[in-house]
């Protein structure tokens, strides 16, 4: 009998482990560890009784393109059970800027700058575009947020617009964040021309991948990304894990919650044994075929005893969820997200469920999460406070709307600092993993690879794997 153990149990070790359950026969047992007492990660839900349950941050799945990741995550329920946003119906976010709510693009809207600036901006854009259009085109992708947002936009826009909101979102100087930064907050595209210049512009390849469409509502259907995104009818990202845990169960796989990796043995570059730990008993699982790594990589450093002193950090930033019931709906209309991005503002995105699942309503009230990213400093605040005392100041909420519930998590494990130190550091441990050399190991799951972060990069990224 062989055994294949998978370690961690959020979105990449699940999709690990129903890909292999349907690869291996009856000779070979899977074995699922979770450190917490329940499986699904960063797709589990916060489960606060009558109050109702709150999705931990990640929602929609979004289509990859690839048949086989997207069967995967569609086919864990039936196809009724789906919410399909596409089309008209597709996922849209604003965002807040310049102290006004922007309905109609998540982008920072120039237009919105006084006139004077408007032009100057505008000026300075076309002026570096002129100058860049032969990179852009050939789909040139700088390493770092500062020259992506140069090349892009233009230094005005870079220094006077880009520059603040990554700043303000991240504590960090535009100058030491990696190109993933302008991905995580959203800002790798700009909004600049009215619908009528843009609805021409769209034809042209390059404006098309700088600038964002004024309206989004309007934007031309054969222009969008043609893909739609995913969310349960019945409320909760933790209805899909439910079914996946059934599914596995189904063909065998056996699941430890509350489990914990003590050590393992090595023997001619293969693991050959795990120890592992549970509330009642330790556990030893020999005869290992393969190890998945699914969890953070810095327990599998220590586990490999690599040297990381060399290696230096950015400590990231807390990730803090505020859940918030509302009397009534949030004042955003038919936005599935909103960013604020003026600078007096700790909150990330704030999640206005009910539009993208009316299911999400309970007891007549409305669910929304703020994401902030805090210092440690400020985590001594009281962040249901502060979240409140946000959205008062964007006008979101108002007398006649109250708060009937409220509450701050703080998260174990959130988004990733993404300076150029830390990533340099994290392609440093996956090289020093690699030269390890074993040969029963393999790594899947945020940071695993090179920009390996969202969902639909971690779904992809492990099928190519397994
Ligand atoms: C707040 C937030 C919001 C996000 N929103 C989105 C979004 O809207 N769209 C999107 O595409 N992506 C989003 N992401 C990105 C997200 O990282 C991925 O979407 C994905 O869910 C991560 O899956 P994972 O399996 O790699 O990690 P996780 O879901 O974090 O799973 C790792 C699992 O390993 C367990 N574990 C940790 N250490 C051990 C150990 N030593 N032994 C055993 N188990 C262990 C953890 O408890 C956890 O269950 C968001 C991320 C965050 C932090």
């Amino acid at each position: 009998m062989k055994n294949i153990v998978i370690i961690g149990s959020g979105l990449a070790g699940l999709q690990s482990a129903l890909i292999l359950a349907n690869q291996v026969n009856e000779e070979t047992t899977i074995h699922l560890i979770e450190r917490e007492n329940s499986i699904g990660g960063l797709l589990k839900s916060f489960d606060y009784g009558e109050n109702g349950a709150f999705d931990y941050g990640a929602h929609l799945f979004q289509e990859t393109g690839i048949l086989e990741v997207d069967t995967f995550f569609k086919d864990v329920l039936n196809q009724e059970e789906w919410l399909v946003h596409k089309d008209n119906n597709r996922e849209i976010s604003g965002c807040f800027f310049n102290n006004q709510i922007q309905l109609h693009t998540q982008f920072p809207d120039v237009r919105s700058c006084t006139q004077e600036l408007y032009q100057a901006y505008l000026a300075d854009f076309l002026f570096n575009l002129n100058k860049q259009a032969d990179k852009i085109k050939l789909g040139y992708l700088p390493n770092t947020a500062l020259e992506f947002s140069k090349m892009y936009f233009g230094d005005k826009i870079t220094y006077e617009i880009i520059a603040p909101i990554l700043e303000k979102t991240f504590h960090k100087n535009i100058e030491e964040l990696d190109l993933q930064a302008v991905y995580l907050v959203p800002l790798s595209r700009i909004t600049l021309l009215d619908e009528i210049l843009m609805h021409d512009f769209l034809n042209t390849e390059i404006v098309r991948k700088i600038l964002a469409y004024p309206e989004q509502r309007n934007l031309p259907l054969d222009k969008g990304s043609g893909k739609s995104s995913f969310y349960p009818k019945k409320y909760g990202m933790q209805r899909w894990v439910d079914e996946l845990e059934k599914k596995i169960n189904k063909k065998g796989v056996k699941i430890y919650c509350n489990t914990q990796l003590l050590d393992w043995q090595i023997e001619n570059n293969q693991i050959i044994t795990l120890k592992l730990k549970n509330n009642e008993a330790n556990i030893n699982i020999s005869n290992i075929k393969q190890v998945i790594w699914s969890a953070p990589m810095f327990g599998l450093v220590k586990l490999l005893s690599i040297d990381t002193q060399d290696l230096q950090y950015d400590i990231p930033l807390k990730t803090v969820l505020v859940n918030i019931l509302l009397e009534k709906e949030l004042a955003i209309q038919d936005l599935y997200y909103l960013y604020p991005y003026d600078n007096e503002y700790s909150t990330y995105r704030v999640t206005n469920y009910s539009a993208y699942c009316p299911d999400a309503i309970r007891n007549g009230k409305y669910p929304i999460t703020l994401e902030m990213l805090v210092t440690e400093e400020n985590l001594k605040q009281n962040l249901v406070e502060l979240a409140i005392k946000e959205l008062k100041s964007m006008e979101l909420l108002n007398e006649d709307n109250q708060v009937f519930f409220a509450k701050a998590e703080i998260l174990a494990a959130g988004f990733p600092m993404p300076t150029i130190k830390n990533l340099n550091s994290f392609s440093i441990l996956r090289t020093r993993i690699q030269n390890k050399n074993i040969h029963n190991l393999t790594t899947v799951g945020v940071l695993s690879s090179e920009n390996v972060f969202f969902q639909k990069d971690i779904m992809r990224n492990t099928l190519e794997k397994l």
